[in-house]
């Protein structure tokens, strides 16, 4: 796989194109524009990585749009070493912009075609300290809790009890709430002192949050 200077030019103007959108956190914007995109698309998709716009990975699934991959980021406030949880691993883009945020990065997928492949692409391109696991994000990671901040990108109807009970004192979680169908809202949810504090904030659309693994 290659990173040419047509691929390189196509991503500076989608980094120039979410800044205009509203993304301002500049290590969230340097880190998206060092990672190639199109790594993470099956070949023959190669201009689709640097249009801002979810796109099908296959498995019926889909990677998150580059405006909403960096808007969740962001909200995420990372810190150096800060312990994540990801919950819908998918292509993995959204893994290794938070390993190159300088997190310590845990990541759930439901779906094992999916999983297997992501697993086998990122230790390819370098990301071979990402952990990886098949598994239903509504347990979360009971043996590696408490986690700093935890972000999902599956839309459950309600956050799942279980990641509230991982998430570290002054932790945060965000994650798209709603039906499925319709569009999510965008909550950032932060631990203080054992209770929570609840931000709502945009509407977006994601893929639902699914129970079980899909073998
Ligand atoms: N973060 C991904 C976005 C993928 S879309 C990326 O950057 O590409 C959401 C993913 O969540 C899908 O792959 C879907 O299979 C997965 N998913 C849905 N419900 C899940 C669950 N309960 N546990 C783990 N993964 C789940």
């Amino acid at each position: 796989m290659q990173d040419n200077y047509r691929h390189q030019g196509m991503r500076k103007r989608l980094i120039a194109e979410i800044e205009r959108k509203g993304i301002h956190h500049p290590k969230v914007l340097e880190v998206m524009s060092k990672i190639p995109r199109h790594f993470f698309m099956d070949r023959g998709f190669e201009d689709w990585a640097y249009k801002d716009v979810a796109f099908p990975i296959g498995e019926e699934q889909t990677i998150s749009q580059p405006y909403t991959v960096a808007y969740q980021t962001q909200l995420l406030e990372i810190q150096p070493k800060d312990r994540i949880l990801e919950i819908g691993t998918g292509s993995g883009y959204q893994a290794a912009v938070l390993f190159d945020m300088g997190a310590k990065v845990y990541t759930i997928e439901r779906q094992e075609k999916l999983f297997v492949r992501t697993e086998a692409l990122l230790k390819r391109l370098g990301y071979g300290r990402i952990r990886t696991f098949l598994g239903d994000g509504f347990a979360g990671l009971q043996r590696f809790a408490p986690f700093d901040k935890i972000l999902l990108t599956a839309a459950p109807e309600g956050i799942p009890g279980a990641l509230l009970d991982q998430l570290d004192n002054n932790g945060i979680l965000v994650t798209p709430i709603g039906e499925t169908g319709k569009t999510q809202q965008m909550v950032r949810v932060t631990k203080v002192n054992g209770s929570f504090e609840m931000e709502k904030l945009d509407y977006f659309q994601f893929v639902p949050m699914l129970k079980g693994v899909q073998r």
